[in-house]
């Protein structure tokens, strides 16, 4: 039975993430019409919360109402959306997270620079597609599997990666196009959170008999911290959220389960599931001190720039208007819809 949860250092949101959800909230609250250019999250109970702001998310600036502010959400937009934007008249909030941008600006400066290039990155995932509104022919990788076909011999080349792939899958990458150019130029840009997190994920799973890793089914970041758990030798499954936890026979003999999540996982919901593990599979005395373990768990592992938010409450007013004010366009203000859902997560 388990006795107690450990949750990682330096969980909840990135950075990235945190900030722009965060202009998101304080255009609101400021009183101006306010939309995100697709979701800045893929978590139901974000985005009930901006909602509840009168902050609508919208898949195009079609839907954005005339006069309206859009934020641009971590993981950036191509030049020509940009330029969509304000042609439409939209104030725009840029959210582009600045490890993005500084990702954006290095590729732009390899296609000046004349390099054929390779971008490591899960194709159609929206920061990939930002960056390829920069480098328009650069060849998108992912899988090993598919490498030694899609990448051809030049004599100049370049590699660079999407902030959140693994780095020794880049670290491979690299080696093998180290035999496919005569000059290689080598773009590290995976994120330091990224990293940092993948590390104190390692550090819980060491300390724990069983991981339960919190993030978006399709997000690649959760996904590489779930294979980390499994490498070190420590069980674990993936959840999306606390209500997923149903089984307690899953945790099988484990005395203490660890807690991590991706990027886009509010450090709320670790909160939330480190609760519900003790509360299903937690020995007497920790079933009835769940929340009270949950919370020091928590206490133990957040910083404070593992906050969700940095913002209060809203005023009151501003709720009222804004859910007064019905979204232009064609009226189509949305939440999650199911092609959505399909689209790789944010993060
Ligand atoms: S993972 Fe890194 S690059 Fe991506 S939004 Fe977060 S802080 Fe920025």
């Amino acid at each position: 039975m388990i006795e107690d949860v450990r949750i990682a250092r330096r969980t909840g949101f990135c950075y990235g993430v945190r900030e722009a959800v965060d202009r998101a909230k304080e255009s609101a609250d400021a009183g101006r019409r306010t939309h995100t250019l697709g979701q800045v999250v893929h978590n139901e109970g974000v985005i009930a919360d901006l909602e509840s702001r009168g902050i609508a998310t919208i898949a195009s600036l079609v839907d954005a109402a005339e006069g309206s502010t859009v934020v641009i959400r971590a993981h950036g937009v191509t030049p020509a959306v940009r330029a969509e934007a304000a042609g439409r008249g939209l104030e725009v909030i840029d959210g582009t997270c600045s490890w993005v941008i500084a990702e954006q600006r290095q590729l732009q400066r390899l296609v000046e620079e004349g390099y054929s290039i390779v971008l490591l990155g899960t194709p159609n995932h929206p920061e990939v597609v930002g960056l390829l509104g920069f480098a328009p022919d650069a060849i998108v990788v992912d899988d090993e599997a598919e490498w030694d076909a899609k990448i051809p011999r030049r004599k100049r080349m370049a590699l660079i990666t999407q902030s959140t792939q693994p780095p020794w899958k880049f670290e491979r990458l690299a080696t093998l196009m180290v035999g496919r150019a005569h000059e290689l130029k080598i773009v590290n840009t995976v994120c330091p959170v990224t990293i940092r997190r993948q590390e104190d994920t390692v550090e819980i799973a060491r300390e724990a008999d069983f991981m339960v890793v919190v993030g978006g089914r399709n997000s690649a970041n959760t996904r590489e911290l779930t294979r980390l758990c499994e490498i070190v030798g420590t069980p674990a499954i993936q959840v999306e959220r606390a209500s997923d936890l149903t089984d307690p026979s899953v945790f099988g003999a484990a005395r203490i389960v660890g807690v991590t999540g991706g990027t886009s996982t509010p450090i709320e919901d670790l909160e939330a599931v480190a609760e519900r593990i003790l509360a299903t599979g937690g020995t007497r005395v920790a079933k009835r001190r769940a929340h009270e373990l949950a919370m020091a768990a928590l206490a133990a592992a957040a910083t404070p720039a593992g906050r969700t938010t940095s913002l209060g409450e809203p005023p009151q007013a501003t709720v009222e208007a804004a859910a007064a004010t019905p979204p232009a366009g064609n009226g189509r203000a949305r939440t999650t819809s199911p092609a959505e859902a399909a689209v790789p997560a944010a993060r």
